[in-house]
């Protein structure tokens, strides 16, 4: 369960996020979309703190993300983060990439991470690429090895920014098939993406975005055929 209360984020004089109301509940994924610098990014990165806030609260499985350290983690532990540049640590193989934040975070034994890890992995169909390093794997496998590496950490919550744009298209439905699989399985998910095949499967609510702001969220069917804000109808016709 996340909250966020009246959230506003500036950049120094520019103010990224205005008066932000969200609330997702366990197992509810949500789409999140809108044009380039309306604050995505931002808004899915200040539910796990890599960026702060200056108004407004948010609560992440009934933690209150304060600034204190000790929050902060509990609630990282909570979220896992997948980007659109995978983020993997290039000197690290698959499995180590997997096993360093459980072992370090969560003090999981060595034993215990690498099982985890190769559940895992086999779970988003890599497993026979543990020992390799990322610069080893495609896109889509990079991408899923930062998916697999996030769910190790037993998140309750995964937020997605832009998983597939950095991908060639030919590697975007591997990316797409192991999120689905993912919301099947009823995790809590906020996923920024343009890909909109993906939000009307699987997206409970489409929340579109402009100038900081949420203008407009319905379920997908509503969303797509009767957009009620003329800039979410707008964006609609430049990206469909
Ligand atoms: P995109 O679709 O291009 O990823 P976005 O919707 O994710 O865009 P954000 O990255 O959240 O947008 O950025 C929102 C606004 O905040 C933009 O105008 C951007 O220029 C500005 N911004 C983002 N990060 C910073 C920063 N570190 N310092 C100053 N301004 C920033
Ligand atoms: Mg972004």
């Amino acid at each position: 369960m996340i909250v966020m209360e009246h959230v506003d984020k500036w950049y120094g004089e520019f103010k990224a996020l205005t008066d932000i109301n969200l609330a997702v509940r366990a197992g509810e994924k949500i789409v999140l979309c809108g044009p380039s610098g309306s604050g995505k990014s931002t808004l899915i990165r200040c539910i796990n703190h890599l960026e702060i806030y200056q108004k407004g609260a948010i609560r992440v499985e009934g933690i209150t993300l304060g600034s204190d350290p000790g929050t902060i983690d509990a609630v990282r532990r909570e979220v896992g983060m997948v980007f659109q540049n995978f983020n993997l640590f290039p000197h690290l193989t698959v499995l180590e990439n997997c096993t360093l934040a459980p072992m370090r975070s969560l003090r999981m034994s060595k034993a215990k991470a690498e099982a985890t890890a190769r559940r895992l992995l086999d779970r988003v169909k890599i497993l026979e690429q543990a020992e390799k390093y990322p610069a080893q794997l495609s896109g889509g496998q990079q991408q899923r090895v930062a998916i697999a590496r996030a769910l190790c950490m037993g998140p309750k919550v995964m937020l997605f920014d832009e998983p597939t744009s950095a991908l060639d298209p030919e590697m975007v439905k591997e990316v797409l098939d192991t999120m689905v699989a993912l919301a099947e399985e009823g995790m809590t998910m906020i996923c920024v993406t343009h890909e909109m095949g993906f939000a009307r499967q699987v997206a409970d609510r489409v929340i579109f975005m402009a100038s900081g702001e949420i203008v407009e969220e319905a379920p997908p069917e509503v969303f797509f055929s009767n957009p009620s804000h003329e800039r979410t109808k707008k964006f609609l016709g430049e990206i469909l």
